[in-house]
């Protein structure tokens, strides 16, 4: 089959442009700089839309209310669905609507770091427009980085989104209660999350049910007794 190949330079892609990006990574240096000094542990929280990033957070949330404070940067085109679920939790939030921009960046999450008591926090959830692409290329400022997929976005949802996975520290597949009537296969989906990244820890979850939310918390050193 023939192939065309997006060469360097060839996009009017502003997204892509060198001196935005470079911008982005020194402001969610500074982003990073301020939660570390104010005792602030930050996860990213990446995945399309429907996935369960609002889920996993709720539950993460419920788990550590009462003896970890924690806050949460939503990011969403233009609701407040999201930040009002998590709200219920006892979570700090602020949710940062993005209108037309299909990702977070750094400049908008610093804003938004501004706008909540870090003193008081010590974990922050900053979860991302629901988009597997362009997230990707724009560090926001914390440390370690969560993608939620779900066995109903089809089997080869991996190997179509490469770049988003290198860098996750955890890699939730959620949804596996659903697995077979989706006809997808969850092994399949955790070995090509290997192959894009063998330092990723992946979880199989069934969010609805609460199935997975212990090894999340684990494997992201979150266990307080
Ligand atoms: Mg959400
Ligand atoms: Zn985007």
């Amino acid at each position: 089959m023939k192939v065309v190949e997006f060469q360097e330079g060839e996009s009017f892609d502003i997204e892509l442009e060198e001196d935005l990006l470079k911008k982005n990574r020194e402001i969610a240096e500074a982003n990073e700089k301020l939660l570390k000094e104010h005792g602030v542990q930050a996860i990213d929280v990446m995945g399309s839309i429907g996935s369960g990033k609002t889920t996993l957070i709720e539950r993460i949330a419920a788990r550590l209310a009462g003896s970890v404070s924690v806050g949460v940067v939503a990011g969403d085109l233009t609701t407040t669905i999201d930040g009002e679920r998590i709200e219920r939790h006892g979570a700090r939030v602020v949710e940062v609507n993005t209108g037309k921009e299909c990702h977070l960046d750094a400049n908008l999450v610093g804003k938004a770091l501004r706008s909540l008591p870090l003193d008081e926090l010590d974990v922050l959830f900053v979860e991302n427009v629901g988009n597997l692409i362009c997230p990707a290329e724009f560090p926001l400022g914390a440390r370690k980085r969560v993608v939620v997929i779900s066995v109903t976005e089809g089997p080869h949802m991996v190997v179509k989104h490469p770049f988003i996975f290198a860098e996750a520290a955890v890699v939730v597949i959620n949804k596996t209660e659903l697995s077979e009537a989706m006809g997808v296969d969850p092994e399949q989906l955790a070995s090509d999350v290997a192959r894009a990244n063998p330092n990723a820890r992946v979880i199989k979850a069934s969010l609805k049910d609460d199935r997975g939310t212990d090894q999340v918390l684990e494997a992201l050193g979150l266990v307080y007794a």
